[in-house]
């Protein structure tokens, strides 16, 4: 009877605590005492939605789930918030917000006579500006090409490519040699077809800077070519025909371009024998976001992984997960998995969360991001799939330099698939029918993706 007793008790303590009987929960700011360093913030989280809350005596509204989103103005300095219910729950957040100091930057161009000269590290980055930022990389270069470097500007040198063009490389990517004799001649070429590739060797007497774009096609720029200002070979693939490629050096010199062929596609399952690596954001000691509700996001993006691999399964795919658990994977790493594997398409699946800064804006829906120009055409398809089947709001297909998206040789795009902090998507994203539909608008997406590369 006593055990009965206790077992009662329990029961009713756990039916009471999820009405949030005994008060609200705040899952961001994540701790009572922050600092955040923007002019506003919102406080998220849960409240049985039958009784009020209060923030500063403001009124909070409260979803019909009890979730709710708070946005608050910061001044600089300490900003206490009290945050109580009319059950007489009361806790105090003081939020610390730094003040401004405007150090100007003064960094000086500086101009090399004359040039110096400098072998690249592996993985040299050559970027448009002088800035550490993703979107501004031209190339990623192998190691042991010497370039000149005619001046430098704050942490980087400038370096010129053939007579008329330039680039910026970090000063911590380069080996400053004696050597001055950068010019290289090249041979031949020859496009040979391997498998399910197109191989383009371009043969030189010494490793040459280069770069490749994807403007209108693949277009290949070697630069420091004896008596030319550079050496350009354009391949015939326009640009949404292309289906993933590497590129490297081999020992002799040789500049190797591997371009994946498009598949020979089943017309009943497009998707029959794809290879799709999907990859469940964050795991393990990387929590994500928090839903108002409490969810975490490394949950969410695991089991829409886990429901869109055995949907691809039925439609004859080949995939695989980067994490199939609640386990912490270096993004590096599961960029290695899908290039070990030879993948054909890598979808990497989040769920979104506001910076401080926008917490005064009301903004929901679906982002499909890509870095490579190749993969646009996959992001816009799995975008309008997901808006048709799960009836999201399109927030945009949007460039941006994730390490994920932009080291991987498959046709790459990371979608984040609803705001998690907003507590109506927070809802519909814990709902089996929701998951469902955003799995057959990413499965349609996919579909019409390599319909389209066939035609
Ligand atoms: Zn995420």
């Amino acid at each position: 009877m006593r055990r009965f007793i206790f077992i009662f008790l329990s029961l009713s303590f756990c039916f009471f605590y999820l009405n949030s009987a005994f008060g609200f929960n705040i899952v961001y700011p994540r701790k009572e005492k922050v600092t955040i360093n923007s002019p506003r913030t919102f406080f998220i989280g849960n409240e049985n939605p039958e009784k009020f809350l209060y923030i500063n005596n403001e009124k909070v509204e409260l979803y019909r789930t009890g979730g709710f989103k708070h946005s608050v103005e910061l001044d600089y300095g300490k900003n206490k918030f009290i945050i109580k219910n009319d059950a007489g729950k009361e806790v105090e957040y003081v939020i610390y917000r730094p003040e401004q100091v405007n150090v100007p930057i003064v960094v000086k161009r500086n101009v090399f006579t004359p040039s110096i000269y400098g072998y690249t590290t592996d993985k040299t980055i050559l970027r448009v500006s002088p800035v550490d930022r993703g979107l501004n990389r031209l190339q990623q270069l192998p190691s042991g090409i010497l370039l000149e470097i005619i001046g430098e500007y704050g942490d980087f040198y400038d370096v010129r490519l053939g007579r008329d063009d330039n680039a910026w490389i970090a000063k911590n990517q380069i080996i400053l040699s004696e050597e001055n004799d950068l010019s290289g001649e090249i041979f031949d070429k020859i496009i040979e077809e391997k498998d399910n590739k197109v191989i383009l060797k371009v043969f030189t007497d010494r490793k040459l800077p280069y770069y490749i774009s994807e403007n209108e096609g693949l277009d290949l720029y070697l630069f420091n070519v004896k008596n030319a200002p550079f050496y350009r070979y354009e391949d015939s693939l326009p640009q949404n025909k292309l289906f993933g490629y590497t590129s490297y050096y081999t020992e002799d010199n040789v500049l190797v371009i591997e371009m994946k062929k498009p598949p020979v596609i089943n017309k009943t399952k497009p998707l029959k024998n794809i290879k799709i690596v999907i990859d469940p954001g964050h795991g393990g000691k990387e929590t994500g976001t928090i839903g108002c509700l409490g969810t975490k996001e490394k949950e969410i993006n695991l089991l829409l992984a886990q429901k869109l691999k055995s949907r691809l399964n039925d439609e004859g795919a080949n995939v695989y997960l980067t994490r199939d658990d609640d386990e912490y994977v270096d993004l590096y790493d599961r960029v290695d998995f899908a290039n070990n594997l030879g993948a054909d398409i890598f979808i990497s699946i989040h769920n979104n969360a506001l910076s401080d800064s926008l917490a005064n804006k009301d903004i929901s829906g679906t982002e499909v991001y890509y870095f490579y120009p190749q993969a646009k055409p996959l992001a816009k398809a799995i975008m309008n799939g997901i808006n048709q089947f799960a009836n999201t709001k399109n927030n945009g297909i949007k460039g941006e330099s994730f390490a994920v998206i932009r080291n991987s040789n498959a046709v790459s795009v990371l979608l984040e698939v609803a705001y998690m902090i907003n507590p109506e998507e927070d809802e519909k994203l814990s709902t089996p029918e929701f998951q469902d539909a955003v799995i057959e608008g990413i499965i349609k997406g996919l579909e019409n993706y390599i319909n389209d590369i066939q035609k």
